[in-house]
């Protein structure tokens, strides 16, 4: 097969321009082009009136010799052979293999270091702290209904993990040479995706299907030897002479095994303690501070996409922004959600924290995003202990001043810009659940962060026409971006201090995101088969 790179074609282009296209590129006749396969279809909005859609094809000829073909090419970098991304699993477990790897956590690090076991034979051990995605989903929604919150089983904890009431945007910025993140999406399709997230450029599934999905992927992993456990908090990680020996549970019950994949998440805050307290080598990591800001969908929609708003292959439009402020901190839009909710994220008792979900649809009237401020380190004096209770001081303050009743403080963008508090909404309506109190969120993060993010708005203004607009609506706080910690492991993919040990995922600090996480998954899960055979 061959592959042609950055073909470039207007947005409503014709059925036959992509086979147009092709055969003028190699100079072939129709009648040797067999087939065109989108491997990847992004866009061009640069200019608003003016998109293009940009394909990455798959070609396959006949009656073509196609080493003589790409010779003719060997100049032209948009011309090559197509490369082998099927994904080859890189061990076997044998028959009479006794010990069983045990997985913590089930997002979506663990279902996939879990599922790449049970695919290679392993009949890995999962425990997971959350219910199972559907009693979970109900914990989640009462909580969002009735303030009742689950410690145990909420947006953060319970099976499918962080990202289960999400986006469920699937993209990300690692480097992916073995195609680890095309293995992610085949097997998320074969458990009910939409096909498109293989070749659309910016994929998402939406909080619905994820949630069917994830039981799918655990019947699998069950139906191939894997054992999965619910309501099952580790407590403890057994250590002896460096060595890891097996896991305690919270019941008492031990589990012995050498091999203890660590896929926790960010917010497993007793759970990195336990770690530290154990001498499991720890650092303190950068992670950012801020607000969910919304807007109406159609605002963004026009600023990004002009007439060519609500064109079907562009659905609901999102943004990417950063702006280097005076103070030398940097603001930036993360996971950004078109036509979703701000939902209440936390975790824990009388604290609020923001994020965002949607529909597979995307149909909500607001898009929002988080605006956040970059913390490093140096702020929380290099201790991964102080950046942990540095989130949890803003997520308490947060709470108290929504009134101590889990609704979430807002403040209209307008009146943030201008240091007052009105308590009204004004054209875009608060989606966060519970509900929000208007209040002054000045004094809601940091002097610095509130500074940074008073600058950067009427500069993100200038690159997204209406974002600065005074009825803007900003809800706090945005505390969970990432793991304040890192969990240092070495090449071999185990702790550098605790062997056994394979830390994994977001909360290790090796992703940021479900692809990475996912991806992230793959390979400790090969890590811990190779070493298993070698043993
Ligand atoms: P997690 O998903 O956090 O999973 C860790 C799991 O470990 C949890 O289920 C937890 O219960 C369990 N656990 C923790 N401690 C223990 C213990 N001691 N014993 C047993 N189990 C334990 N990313 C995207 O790419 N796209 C998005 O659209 C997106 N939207 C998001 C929206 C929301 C509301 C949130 C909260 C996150 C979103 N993210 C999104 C981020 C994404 O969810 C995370 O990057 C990803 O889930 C990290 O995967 P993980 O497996 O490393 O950790």
């Amino acid at each position: 097969m061959i592959r042609i790179n950055e073909v470039k074609l207007p947005l409503d282009h014709s059925e036959v321009a992509l086979h147009d296209f092709v055969i003028n590129k190699l100079s072939i006749n129709k009648d040797q082009l067999v087939d065109i396969h989108i491997f990847k279809r992004g866009y061009d909005a640069r200019k608003k009136n003016d998109i293009y859609l940009i394909y990455t094809l798959d070609v396959t000829l006949k009656d073509v010799d196609e080493e003589q073909l790409l010779t003719t090419f060997a100049n032209d970098h948009h011309v090559k052979a197509s490369p082998d991304t099927s994904y080859k699993y890189v061990a076997q477990a044998p028959e009479n293999i006794t010990e069983r790897p045990i997985v913590i956590g089930m997002g979506p690090c663990g279902l996939f270091t879990g599922l790449i076991l049970a695919q290679m034979g392993f009949k890995p051990i999962i425990l997971e702290r959350g219910k199972s995605v559907h009693e979970r989903a109900k914990d989640t929604f009462r909580f969002w209904r009735t303030r009742e919150l689950n410690t145990e089983s909420n947006v953060q904890f319970g099976e499918g993990g962080a990202g289960t009431f999400s986006d469920g945007k699937l993209y990300s910025q690692v480097k992916d040479p073995r195609f680890l993140g095309l293995k992610v999406k085949q097997e998320f399709v074969a458990a009910g995706a939409p096909a498109e997230i293989i070749y659309v450029s910016k994929p998402h599934i939406g909080t619905y299907k994820l949630v069917t999905m994830v039981e799918k992927m655990r019947r699998k992993i069950i139906e191939l030897g894997g054992e999965i456990r619910f309501e099952t908090r580790v407590e403890e990680i057994n250590i002896e002479d460096n060595q890891v020996s097996g896991v305690t549970l919270s019941t008492g019950e031990v589990i012995p095994s050498k091999h203890v994949a660590l896929a926790i998440g960010h917010s497993a805050r007793d759970t990195f303690k336990m770690l530290h307290d154990k001498g499991v080598h720890l650092e303190a990591q950068s992670f950012s501070v801020g607000f969910r800001i919304e807007h109406k969908q159609e605002t963004i929609d026009a600023a990004r996409f002009g007439k060519n708003a609500g064109h079907p292959l562009l659905g609901a439009a999102d943004y990417k922004l950063v702006h280097h402020c005076k103070n030398g901190r940097s603001v930036y839009s993360f996971c950004m959600c078109p036509g979703g909710v701000v939902v209440a994220a936390t975790s824990e008792l009388e604290s609020v924290v923001t994020n965002g979900m949607s529909q597979y649809s995307r149909s909500e009237r607001n898009a929002n995003s988080a605006i956040v401020v970059g913390i490093s380190p140096q702020d929380f004096a290099n201790d991964p202990m102080q950046g942990i209770a540095l989130q949890r001081k803003l997520e308490r303050n947060a709470y108290v001043l929504g009134g101590s009743t889990y609704d979430a403080p807002a403040q209209c963008v307008g009146d943030f810009l201008a240091g007052k508090t009105v308590s009204q909404m004004g054209d875009v309506e608060p989606s966060y659940k519970p509900n929000v109190k208007f209040t002054d969120l000045s004094s809601s993060l940091p002097d610095y962060a509130i500074e940074a993010i008073r600058e950067a708005l009427p500069a993100f203004n200038k690159k997204i026409k209406g974002f600065s607009n005074a009825d803007s609506m900003l809800t706090g706080v945005e505390t969970r971006t990432s793991s304040p910690v890192q969990i240092k492991r070495g090449k071999d993919f185990q702790s550098i201090n605790t062997k056994g040990l394979y830390p994994g995922g977001e909360g290790a600090g090796y992703a940021g995101g479900i692809l990475s996480a996912g991806i992230d998954g793959i390979k400790v899960a090969e890590a811990i088969a190779l070493d298993m055979l070698n043993a």
